[in-house]
């Protein structure tokens, strides 16, 4: 697979980073994830702004403007002869000799371009269990930021538990999952933390939102307890890699019939006309 770092498009295999790379010392960056669809890179644009934000809230300058991040993009999908892919993209403070203050350094810029992995059709029309833990994170969960040790955690334990996805709870609310947004569905009303310092403000669930409103299915963006999440008549979560799954079981609690129900299929299904 191909790669770019600092300026260069090279196979993956080959980039070597230095051992001085603030992303790598410190989680001294911010990152996207950008799904590719037909060789078409999926709300680019929303995921590069995203980008300059969580840059801005790190006091990070970005090293290009988004249009040159998507001319950096196209090309690579190019080079790479990538259809369907995934894009990862990150950008570190740079590379200086380990000090914890700002280094006088241009900030590293990576990529990487892989063919996708998306669910399969089974895995959609199946629905996933989820696991609820204990939100551990910092509260600036809306900065895309490398720092990802809670996530990666809270994700294995769900994993070890035999869940796809943790779902996870701060102060008696759900707030998302450790990759995801997270929602409840209940008497037709689709229930979502608001998008506020506690979430990262998904790409996917800012389109969702989008759709339902198109399809008149209305949308609070409120507190909801652990339990109104098991109480729900169905539920799930959103991402890029995600799309809109559904939620049939949290921990041992089948949710609502234990099958996808319909306001996430009609979600889903909208969604999946706006991919094109
Ligand atoms: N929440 C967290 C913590 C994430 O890491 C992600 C994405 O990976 C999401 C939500 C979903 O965001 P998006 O829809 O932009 O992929």
């Amino acid at each position: 697979s191909l790669a770019f770092f600092n300026g260069e498009f090279l196979p993956t295999e080959s980039v070597v980073i230095p051992i001085d790379e603030r992303g790598h010392q410190f989680g001294d960056g911010v990152y996207e994830v950008i799904k590719v669809y037909d060789g078409k890179p999926f709300l680019m644009r929303e995921h590069l702004v995203r980008l300059e934000n969580s840059a801005k809230a790190i006091r990070l300058e970005m090293p290009y403007s988004v249009e040159q991040l998507e001319d950096l993009i196209h090309e690579g999908l190019t080079r790479a002869e990538l259809r369907d892919a995934q894009v990862y993209l990150q950008i570190t403070r740079g590379i200086a000799v380990r000090l914890h203050a700002f280094p006088d350094a241009p900030p590293s810029v990576s990529m990487t371009f892989r063919p996708s992995k998306s669910l399969t059709e089974e895995v959609f029309n199946a629905g996933v269990k989820v696991a609820l833990l204990d939100d551990e994170r910092w509260l600036n969960c809306y900065i895309k930021s490398l720092n990802l040790l809670p996530n990666v955690l809270a994700k294995q334990t769900a994993a070890d538990r035999g869940c796809f996805e943790a779902v996870l709870v701060r102060d008696g609310y759900v707030t998302e999952g450790s990759s995801t947004n997270a929602y409840a569905v209940k008497d037709g009303v689709v229930y979502t933390h608001p998008a506020n310092k506690r979430i990262l403000h998904g790409i996917t669930r800012a389109a969702v939102l989008q759709v339902a409103a198109e399809l008149g299915i209305e949308v609070r963006e409120e507190l909801y307890t652990p339990e109104f999440l098991l109480n729900a008549d169905e539920a799930f979560l959103t991402s890029t890699t995600a799309e809109v799954l559904a939620i049939t079981q949290v921990d041992d609690t089948v949710i609502g019939t234990g099958k996808p129900g319909p306001i996430v299929r009609k979600l889903h299904a909208k969604f999946r006309e706006l991919i094109g």
